[in-house]
């Protein structure tokens, strides 16, 4: 078994990447270079900025190398309990700017030719309890009255035509939802980037910020200093840099996966007849999709844990563990890789776009970011050049998480608490 993302070790290689000195300047610098700094850059490239994107490590080297492959749409939360939070106009705008995400990825793949094995095939959201079917019963209802009149609701005794597992009782299908395999996806919006114009300097950390006036900055690296009229921060959860005001208010939560050997063609039929993306309705549930080569992959919050090799590999047990009680058929498959990544986790799990004391910024998904990322890309990529479209992620206030300095010593009390309300939902 491999401790290494399936998405990372089957991409081919980055091979845009800048080995030049740092240019001294640039109409943009934007920092990260997962799906928001990447889509931005290119984005921006394609308008004429001279743009110079920094990633601490490598490309796709976080979040975006390192998820569960899932494109959809529909928000991370139930629909039912946004509009009661948010009101229905508010949660309908967040819920459609998840299906233009999707639509995004795809006119982008398509028209950048990107080969990823992109598909539509929607998303089964699973009833792992009794209970847990009424819940999705209302959230349709509300649903196919308001935003996505496609979606479907599967009953407990049809459920078995989608999926080959007696552990469920009924689901939820939100139809426009995709896949796509993350790295191609990723190395080829990259390369695309580059190839408009935008310069990647990988291994080159941002480790200081200095605001000479208004927008512009000056960015400090290891490698040397830029100057820069516009900055677009777009590093996910990280610890490290200069963004405390923004570690004060993202939690990164550790989620895994593991991806079985290339299974039988017909037993892979035979449980997934209808190739979608699935998600369990646990709180502490998990993810699983098939890929184009056969194998499953299989995530979820297995341990509340950090990601680190020796994390992932024992939520790797956990994960086998729990994709064996679903699916006993596979108790014997092979598990070709194991990894974990961190989780960009706001408190209301909604995302946070805008500008913080001149710097701008998209960051938040909390686990919901494959296609949101990609298309807040573009949307800072106007916001940045003063052409300011929809960004349904603006906020006035964004408050503090209280008692929350950047280590989440909350997260067991967390894990304890959403397991109790798994036990007794
Ligand atoms: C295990 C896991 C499973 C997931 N599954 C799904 C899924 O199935 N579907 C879905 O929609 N979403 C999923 N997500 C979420 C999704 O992958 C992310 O929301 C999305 O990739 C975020 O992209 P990003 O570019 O904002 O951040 P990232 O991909 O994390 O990129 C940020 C980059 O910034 C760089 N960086 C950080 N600090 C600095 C610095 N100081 N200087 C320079 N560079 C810096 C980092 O090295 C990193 O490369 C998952 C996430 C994880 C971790």
């Amino acid at each position: 078994m491999k401790l290494e993302s399936f998405w990372q070790a089957t991409a081919p290689a980055f091979t845009g990447g800048d080995q030049d000195a740092l240019p001294s300047q640039a109409d943009v610098v934007v920092i990260g270079a997962g799906f928001t700094g990447l889509s931005a850059a290119r984005s921006l490239a394609r308008s004429g900025q001279q743009v110079v994107v920094l990633e601490a490590e490598t490309v796709l080297g976080q979040a975006s190398g390192r998820n569960g492959g899932h494109c959809n749409t529909g928000v991370a939360q139930n629909f039912s309990s946004l509009v009661a939070r948010q009101g229905l106009e508010q949660a309908s705008r967040y819920y459609r700017a998840y299906a233009d995400a999707v639509d995004y990825v795809q006119r982008l793949v398509v028209e950048e030719q990107i080969e990823c094995d992109f598909l539509r095939c929607g998303k089964l959201k699973l009833a792992s309890k009794p209970s847990h079917f009424p819940v999705l019963q209302a959230a349709w209802e509300m649903m196919r009255n308001t935003v996505d009149p496609e979606v479907e609701l599967v009953s407990a005794a049809d459920v078995r035509h989608e999926i080959g597992s007696d552990r469920f009782h009924g689901g939820l299908i939100q139809h426009r939802g995709g896949q796509m395999h993350m790295g191609k996806f990723g190395i080829g919006l990259a390369n695309v980037a580059a190839r408009h114009g935008a310069r990647i300097f990988e291994q080159t950390p941002v480790t200081g910020l200095h605001r000479v006036e208004g927008y512009r900055h000056r960015v400090i690296t290891p490698r040397g200093e830029i100057d820069a009229d516009r900055v677009l921060m777009a590093t996910g959860c990280s610890n490290h840099g200069p963004f405390r005001w923004f570690q004060r208010r993202i939690i990164p939560v550790g989620s895994f996966i593991v991806a079985t050997e290339p299974l039988d063609a017909r037993l892979l039929a035979a449980l997934f007849p209808t190739t979608r993306t699935y998600v369990t309705s646990m709180n502490i549930g998990n993810y699983f999709r098939t890929t184009a080569d056969q194998r499953l992959i299989f995530g979820g919050r297995a341990r509340f844990a950090m990601s680190n090799p020796t994390s992932d590999q024992r939520s790797g047990e956990v994960l086998k563990a729990g994709m064996s009680a679903l699916f006993p058929v596979l108790r014997e498959a092979r598990i070709d890789y194991c990894w974990g990544g961190q989780v960009d986790m706001t408190a209301d799990r909604l995302p946070r776009a805008g500008e913080h004391d001149g710097v701008f910024y998209s960051v938040g998904y909390s686990g919901h970011g494959t296609q949101m990322s990609v298309w807040m890309g573009n949307v800072m990529a106007n916001c940045v050049t003063g052409h300011a479209g929809d960004n349904p992620w603006m906020r006035k206030h964004w408050p503090a998480i209280p008692g929350y300095f950047g280590k989440p010593w909350f997260l067991p009390l967390a894990g304890l608490y959403y397991k109790a309300r798994d036990r007794f939902s």
